[in-house]
């Protein structure tokens, strides 16, 4: 595979001859102008929100009563909202989203009674069960008490307006309604603890909320189907939750009225909290577990406020220990607090807090300083999490003699930081959760992944790193929607909506862009678009805004399309520099002819024929017996002097340093057009990374040949070598190719395993320690 070529450096360069047999080069690398909707003064061609950008704004006084006894919700509220659109509006939506639950929502109606996404088996129960979930709309009046004339579609009703509400204009209006509580079903619901008779109860999306209508949809009244999560507005809240007085209640805001509702002890708790690095226990797990066994003596009222927020959610129990710490975020005291019955320690005491605390400081690096006074982070039921303004319920419980898995600890200190995160996306930067869930869920994830491992070196995150979307994008293409699809189209939602453009974000800062182009210009778009509501062409045109980088062929490739990245090395050509040096030369070429006379034959007569007669006959020999058919010419020797005179120095460095030419052949077999990263190893073991831009394909999307010029020999060519790409087939992206391995087969059955969801060596060195103790043994 060494090849020489002559001196004549333009011949060299010129040497490859490039295939055009360009496929679809140019629809990878063409502009997505036309795919994106034509900028406005609403929206702007740099992605910012333009000039005339507006959005509504909702504010609620809510009085809601918890009912522990028949687990149930009766509230009434006072919703006043202030039109900024340029448009009258004759009727207003309002969002209903606990008919989720009802007997013919359309959940259920969906895919053969089979629950969309996430609902588990316990709320299946419920909604299978007689039980009358839903909203009980009791009363709509206008503000002097008057009816207003209301038509329920599914989780979504219809207000008619007497007069229409004027651009400019606001309008005020009451809501009472009740419900029953479901179980909790990974976003709301009470888990019920039936050692003790207790119920914890996660409240949300409890309370009939406006619409959202915007520039952009009219009003985005997709019904609720229990995947596609919330659209909705900015506005302020008061909200006063009657409860039995021995729960705690925690929420989403700001606790207005806390010497009515905290004991004097627990006041001076919160005290000594502000200024504590580990949390304090505003109720104890003792206090907790007394109060467990106890009964209400009457009710309490727990008074709230949350400014410039898009939700409102709460929790209670009279099972809840309360930690809180205040944390500086940027200069801004915040509280980090967490809520949780005993079942969740001793893992909740020791990181709950301490994480959210990390989180907002992570978050706000990245994006913009956390703006509101609480963080929380409850303990819901199993796995999973659930966001919230200011509160999140989050998964990760112990077993029963208080030790857990690795896995159990990760995974609850991973759904905390991403849970906690939303709060940045979608909470404050508040994409349209009903239509992109990407928007919110891909690049909340891709922050949870920065800041797990910030948290913990060597953190095993599950999504972010390129090697772990791998089997996803193996997947056969039409088994897939691109990421760019509507979230309840969507199909293997945390692949396609967190982990593949969490990927992707994370190769675009590392490969693409690289970090300081890419944190510059994603900040920029959560400082464009914080308490705005921005879509994908926003996010699209922001980061190549910012950056000066051409970002629409990854675009079409990672969120228009499904194809895989799949790059080989397919051939390397060596070129070297013939030095022309006629005595070098043709002991080349003797070496050669040598070795060319190895034939069995020649091998065999060596010791076959005890001589020849020519040997036995000296006198037969003649010239041509001790001629010298590779000595070099007086002749020769003088053209070899004449050709270096005529080289320019700079030639005549190239030919003495003898530098290798390479010519490799890289092909794109995936589809999806990424930079190309080659790994070069020299003879001497030291190596060099080569990084090429996606652009090497953007006129033959298929093949890519590169004359890669080095001082030393190459001995192998490695493809992708710090797993950057998402390359779904690695076996050929090494030259030459790696050795063949066996693939090993057990002779003997591997033992079950005994643990689900994986080991749980703290528990057996916690036994052993036991059985130990029992037998006297010292270790
Ligand atoms: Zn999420």
């Amino acid at each position: 595979m060494y090849k020489l070529i002559k001196v004549g450096l333009l011949l060299i360069i010129a040497w490859p001859t490039f295939a055009q047999t360009a496929f679809n080069a140019n629809g990878r690398f063409e502009q997505l102008e036309s795919t994106l909707p034509t900028p406005n003064s609403y929206r702007t061609a740099s992605g910012s929100p333009g000039k005339d950008y507006w959005q509504q704004r909702a504010d609620y006084d809510i009085k809601v009563e918890l009912d522990d006894i028949n687990r149930k919700i009766t509230g009434t509220e006072t919703i006043t909202y202030f039109n900024y659109s340029p448009d009258e509006l004759p009727y207003l939506w309002i969002q209903l989203d606990q008919n989720l639950f009802e007997k013919n929502s359309a959940s259920k109606t969906t895919a053969t009674g089979e629950i969309k996404n996430g609902i588990p088996a316990s709320a299946f129960k419920d909604l299978t069960n007689p039980k009358d979930f839903g909203y009980k709309i009791t009363a709509v009046k206008d503000a002097k008490g008057n009816p207003l004339r209301h038509t329920i579609n599914q989780t979504m009703m219809r207000i008619d307006l007497p007069t229409p509400v004027k651009s400019g204009g606001s309008v005020s209006f009451n809501i009472d309604w009740n419900y029953l509580i479901t179980e909790y079903y990974g976003r709301s619901g009470y888990e019920f603890f039936a050692k003790d008779g207790n119920a914890n109860y996660f409240i949300a999306h409890w309370f009939p909320r406006m619409a959202v209508y915007n520039d952009v949809y009219g009003w985005q009244h997709k019904q609720f189907m229990g995947q596609g999560e919330f659209t909705l507005n900015f506005g302020n809240y008061k909200v006063a939750i009657t409860a039995p007085n021995d729960l705690v209640v925690g929420a989403g805001g700001e606790l207005v009225n806390p010497n009515q509702v905290m004991t004097s002890t627990q006041l001076k708790r919160w005290e000594q909290a502000k200024t504590a690095t580990r949390p304090v226990e505003i109720v104890t797990q003792a206090e907790a577990e007394a109060a467990e066994k106890g009964k209400p003596t009457g009710k309490k009222t727990w008074v709230f406020k949350a400014d410039n927020v898009r939700d409102f959610a709460f929790t209670a129990s009279r099972k809840f220990i309360w930690d809180a710490l205040q944390v500086d975020v940027e200069g801004k005291k915040v509280w980090a607090m967490s809520y949780y019955s005993k079942e969740a320690n001793p893992l909740w005491g020791k990181y709950s807090t301490m994480v959210v605390a990390h989180t907002l400081r992570s978050y706000s690096k990245r994006t913009i300083a956390y703006p509101y006074p609480v963080a929380i982070s409850c303990h819901a039921t199993l796995g999973g999490g659930m966001e919230y303004p200011m509160i999140s319920f989050n998964g990760g419980r112990p077993e029963a003699d208080g030790t857990y898995t690795e896995n159990v600890k990760n995974g609850m200190i991973g759904v905390i930081i991403h849970e906690v995160g939303h709060n940045f996306f979608p909470m404050i930067i508040n994409s349209d959760e009903r239509q992109w869930s990407w928007m919110d869920e891909g690049l909340n994830t891709f922050c949870q992944y920065l800041a797990e491992q910030e948290w913990d070196r060597n953190f095993p995150a599950r999504r972010g790193e390129p090697q772990n979307i791998v089997p996803y994008m193996r997947l056969d293409s039409k088994n897939q929607v691109p990421i760019m699809a509507n979230s309840e189209n969507i199909m293997d939602f945390g692949n396609n909506a967190y982990a593949k453009p969490a990927t992707a974000l994370n190769i675009l800062r590392e490969t693409v862009m690289g970090r300081e182009l890419f944190d510059y210009a994603f900040k920029e778009y959560a400082r464009r678009w914080a308490f705005k509501q921005p879509y994908p062409a926003d996010f699209f045109r922001t980061l190549e805004d910012a950056s000066g980088v051409d970002l629409d062929w990854f675009w079409r490739g990672w969120f228009y399309g499904t194809e895989p990245v799949n790059q080989s090395i397919e051939t390397v050509e060596w070129f070297g520099v013939d030095n022309m040096d006629p005595v070098a030369k043709k002991a080349t070429e003797k070496a050669k002819a040598e070795a060319k006379r190895q034939t069995i034959s020649n091998i065999r007569n060596k010791t076959d024929i005890k001589s020849t007669v020519v040997e036995e006959n000296p006198d037969l020999t003649d010239f041509y017996n001790t001629y010298d058919r590779f000595a070099t010419s007086d002749a020769e020797k003088k053209k070899y002097q004449d050709y270096l005179g005529g080289l320019s120095d700079e030639e005549r460095k190239l030919v003495s340093e003898g530098k290798n030419f390479y010519v490799v052949n890289f092909k794109n077999k995936g589809g999806l057009p990424m930079p190309v990263i080659v790994k070069l190893t020299y003879e001497d073991g030291t190596d060099e990374v080569l990084r090429f831009p996606a652009e090497v394909w953007r006129l033959n999307d298929v093949e890519a040949k590169k004359i890669i010029p080095t001082s030393k020999k190459v001995v192998k060519w490695a493809l992708d070598p710090y797993f950057e790409i998402a390359d779904i087939d690695t076996d050929d992206n090494s030259y030459p190719r790696e050795p063949v391995q066996p693939t090993r087969v057990q002779l003997f059955k591997a033992q079950p395993r005994s643990y689900g969801g994986g080991q749980n060596p703290m528990q057996e060195a916690q036994n052993a320690k036991k059985a130990g103790a029992v037998t006297g043994s010292k270790n």
